[in-house]
């Protein structure tokens, strides 16, 4: 081995290095482990860059940032999806985040019935407020929509053994790892397709029907439309059907609306499928809605009973954080508190155009920048249809690649998450408070 050069032969060792006063803050931060694991990834690096000891200090400091900074946190969405599955979807309303907060440090009243001193029911906290927004008699809570779709599917047909009646136009996959049809194979139901891809018509469900069959389905199609030749029944018609032949009709939803908002593009509420005779609706509370992650199921006293008779029903519960957060989301809704909800905020917003050429106006010198208009998708199997009109803020820099700069961005503290298209990165407003519009420009600033 060839002997090493005079710079490796003077770094410090691990012990000396945790004896220094100087760093003697950092080591109580990352505990007595966690700072001899940085030491030694610092030194093996040092040692394979041949760097120079005076570079250490700033190499610890920056190591043990990495690892004190949590994983999971705060990002700017500068993309405009408003509901971005990857970005955690719906932001909570402050009211919801103060609700979350004291009921996460506390013992709650979770599952007690204050006036009995009895068990009480987790989701009961909900009832009322659930009740009032949908006209449903019952709604149960879980995990999110996909586990309320299964629940009920589970609860209503395969633990029967049962058919189910899907038209080939709604046996959607929602996200990778969600499709109907796989959802209704894994637990041994039948899937009996009806009609075809384009159009199904009542007569179609009328011929599938047969003594096993357990539930009727009808799926929104949320992330797609269909246009031209095409046709359905409506609502009235297929819970007619189901009322004849004594089955539920089940419809997933998807994006859980439980109001027409006021600038808001509609899209079908859960009361109005209640309305129309829907026996079970299930949809999320991460999206429309603008609560945290969760599965809602409605419907009639009678087949919500029988979902919350399902051994499962107890492996998808919520826990106490997201009852809290609903509740006050829900809370906000029934005032019609709209503006206070950040997702249905963001969706009204009407001044995006004016911000973002006051934005513009202040990007560092060193960027090209333009506006263009664009369009944008609500995100979260809203209004497949429907594009927001955005004014979008283009930035390029001589040398760097539009995938750089992104990448740039997104190593900004907090990270910047930004859309690349026609080798530029785009910037929309809509989904960025205005309170976080000089974090984006100190990331910019940071880049030059
Ligand atoms: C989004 C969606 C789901 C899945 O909901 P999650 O809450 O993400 O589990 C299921 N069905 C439809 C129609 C949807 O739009």
């Amino acid at each position: 081995m060839p002997p090493a050069p005079e710079s490796l032969r003077r770094l410090p060792g691990v012990d000396e290095l945790l004896r220094r006063p100087d760093l003697a803050s950092l080591w109580e931060r990352l505990g007595p482990d966690g700072a001899r694991r940085v030491i030694r990834e610092v030194l093996e690096a040092a040692r394979a860059a041949a760097m120079a000891p005076v570079a250490i200090e700033a190499e610890l400091n920056a190591a043990a940032a990495r690892r004190l900074n949590p994983s999971l946190r705060p990002v700017i969405n500068a993309t405009g999806v408003i509901l971005h599955t990857n970005l955690g979807r719906a932001p909570l309303a402050p009211a919801a985040v103060a609700q979350v907060a004291a009921a996460a440090a506390a013992y709650t009243n979770l599952e007690l019935n204050l006036d009995t001193g009895e068990r009480g029911r987790r989701d009961l906290h909900l009832a009322r407020l659930l009740a009032e927004l949908t006209g449903a008699e019952q709604t149960i809570v879980v995990n999110n929509n996909a586990a309320a779709v299964l629940l009920a599917i589970h609860s209503l047909a395969i633990d029967r053994q049962g058919e189910i009646l899907v038209s080939r136009g709604e046996l959607v996959e929602i996200g990778e790892s969600f499709r109907i049809p796989d959802i209704i194979a894994r637990g041994g139901a039948k899937l009996v397709e009806v009609g075809s891809t384009n159009r199904t018509r009542i007569e179609d469900y009328e011929r599938a029907l047969t003594p096993a069959t357990r539930v009727i389905l009808r799926v929104h199609r949320s992330n797609f439309t269909q246009e031209g030749f095409v046709a359905q029944p409506s609502l009235a018609e297929l819970s007619g059907l189901a009322r004849r032949a004594n089955v539920p009709l089940v419809e997933d939803l998807g994006s859980g609306c439980l109001a027409r908002i006021p600038g808001v593009p509609s899209e079908p509420t859960v009361a109005e499928s209640i309305a129309q005779g829907v026996d079970v609706v299930t949809y999320s509370g991460d999206k429309l809605l603008g609560g945290p992650q969760a599965g809602l199921a409605s419907g009639g006293a009678r087949w919500i009973a029988a979902l919350r008779a399902n051994p499962l029903f107890r492996a998808l519960r919520v826990d106490r954080l997201t009852c809290a957060a609903l509740e006050a989301t829900l809370a906000l809704i029934a005032r019609q508190a709209w503006d206070e909800l950040p997702v249905l905020a963001m969706l009204r917003a009407t001044d995006i155009e004016t911000r973002a050429r006051a934005f513009a106006a202040l990007v560092p010198p060193g960027f090209e920048v333009e506006i263009a208009a664009g369009d944008s998708l609500i995100g979260g199997g809203a209004r497949p249809g429907d594009r927001l009109t955005p004014c979008l803020i283009g930035l390029a820099r001589s040398g760097l690649s539009a995938a750089a700069l992104a990448r740039a961005l997104r190593r900004h503290e907090p990270p910047i998450i930004a859309r690349i298209a026609q080798d530029r990165c785009w910037l929309d407003l809509r989904t960025v408070p205005p309170a976080q519009e000089a974090d984006l420009l100190a990331g910019l600033r940071a880049i030059m």
